[in-house]
């Protein structure tokens, strides 16, 4: 998770996307406010106008080039906040906004030629906005602030009467918040996703098993268990429990450490045949494991953990170079609960049914497969028939 030092962004496009996403309901009600807040000042500087010009048929003209800046950045706040705006829609909208505020902006200055100095003082705010209070992509904001910092210059030279002296002082002034505008919206961006990767790294290591890389029981209890519960009405849930077989005599045999790459080898190849972002694959003890599969039948399961016992006991585990490989089997309990309104409490069970089955595997002879319909303690109507 490398953040590239220049933009201030992450280095992995997938990462930065996961990011965005992340943030993107904050991002959204930032959006709006700032939006919101700089329609409102810009609005009420049109007292400016009037005091700068009178009544005029030009301030007429000022007023509608404001209302242009109040409608566009209106909407965009507005749709910021009511409709569910991708990252990049977001983006979109912050820039329009931008764009046609500095346009209308560069309008507002040429029509009251005697002030460049202070339209100077006001780009320089607007472009600290632009920088660090209206989230866009970096990138993107250095694109419009140069431009118009540009143009503006150009305008000052071509209505702004100033002298070189002036000239210098305003175009150094402008670079100045420029550069700092950048350089700040880039380090706050680049704190802002330390931040999101210190909490990734901190959750993971909370929930994850530091041998295996499994989810550990407490995303059991925590989440599988609880918000982030797999039972969805109208879809099947299995659950296997798989035990490895005698795994004191590997311990004994070829110690601590061969124990260890043999219960890193089965929990690889559990993860292996784990859907991303559906099954969870937790250790549940030592070398025993749990698989929660969703929307994944019974027969579908008992295939699946008969794959899984036939490859594993084909499959050495390697410890060290030079060392023999380290054989070993494991044993299986399969439970499914059919499609059907669930109700909280119902995993546990499955849980359960699953450990008798696999205990019934052990006493079978260890390395099978033992799959039941009906797990004692979840209610009979939804489960599949017996194997
Ligand atoms: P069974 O076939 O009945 O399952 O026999 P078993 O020998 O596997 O019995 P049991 O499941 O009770 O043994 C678990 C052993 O696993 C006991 C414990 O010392 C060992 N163990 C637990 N966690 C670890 C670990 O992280 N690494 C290693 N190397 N061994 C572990
Ligand atoms: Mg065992
Ligand atoms: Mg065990």
């Amino acid at each position: 998770m490398a953040i590239d030092p220049l933009l201030g962004e992450f280095a992995d496009r997938r990462t930065e996307d996961t990011y965005l996403e992340h943030q993107q309901p904050r991002t959204r009600a930032q959006l709006a406010f700032t939006l919101l807040f700089c329609t409102l000042f810009f609005l009420c500087f049109f007292a400016t106008d009037v005091a700068a010009l009178g009544l005029v048929p030009d301030t007429a003209l000022l007023l509608g080039a404001r209302l242009v800046v109040a409608i566009t950045a209106g909407s965009c706040a507005w749709l910021a906040l009511k409709r569910p705006l991708s990252t990049g829609a977001t983006r979109l909208a912050a820039s329009l906004a931008e764009a046609v505020a500095l346009a209308c902006f560069m309008v507002i200055a040429v029509h009251r030629p005697g002030e460049f100095h202070w339209h100077a003082m006001s780009l320089a705010i607007m472009l600290l906005v632009i920088y660090l209070y209206i989230p866009n992509r970096l990138a993107w904001a250095l694109g419009l602030a140069s431009a118009a910092t540009g143009t503006f210059l150009v305008l000052t030279m071509l209505f702004g009467a100033l002298g070189f002296a002036d000239m210098l002082t305003l175009g150094m002034l402008l670079a100045l918040v420029n550069t700092f505008g950048a350089l700040a919206a880039r380090r706050y961006g680049h704190v802002a996703r330390e931040e999101f990767r210190a909490r990734v790294v901190l959750q993971h290591a909370a929930e994850r098993d530091h041998l295996t890389g499994c989810f550990n029981r407490r995303y059991l209890h925590e989440q599988l268990m609880g918000a982030a519960s797999p039972l969805q009405a109208g879809e099947p849930l299995t659950v296997i429990l798989c035990d490895i077989d005698r795994f004191k005599q590997v311990n004994d045999t070829h110690g601590h450490a061969g124990g260890d790459a043999v219960i890193t080898s089965f929990a690889g190849l559990l993860q292996s045949v784990a859907r991303d972002g559906i099954d969870s694959v937790v250790r549940y003890g030592g070398e025993e494991f749990l698989l929660v599969l969703p929307g994944t039948g019974r027969d579908a399961g008992v295939h699946q953990a008969e794959w899984l016992r036939t490859r594993f006991a084909a499959t050495p585990a390697l410890v060290a170079a030079g060392d023999q490989p380290v054989h070993a089997t494991a044993s299986f309990g399969v439970a499914t609960l059919g499609p059907g309104p669930h109700s909280a409490g119902v995993l546990e069970g499955l849980i359960h049914a699953a450990d008798k089955l696999m205990y019934a595997a052990k006493r079978n002879g260890r390395d099978r497969v033992e799959s039941l319909a009906q797990p004692a303690s979840v209610p009979a109507g939804p489960l599949a028939s017996a194997a």
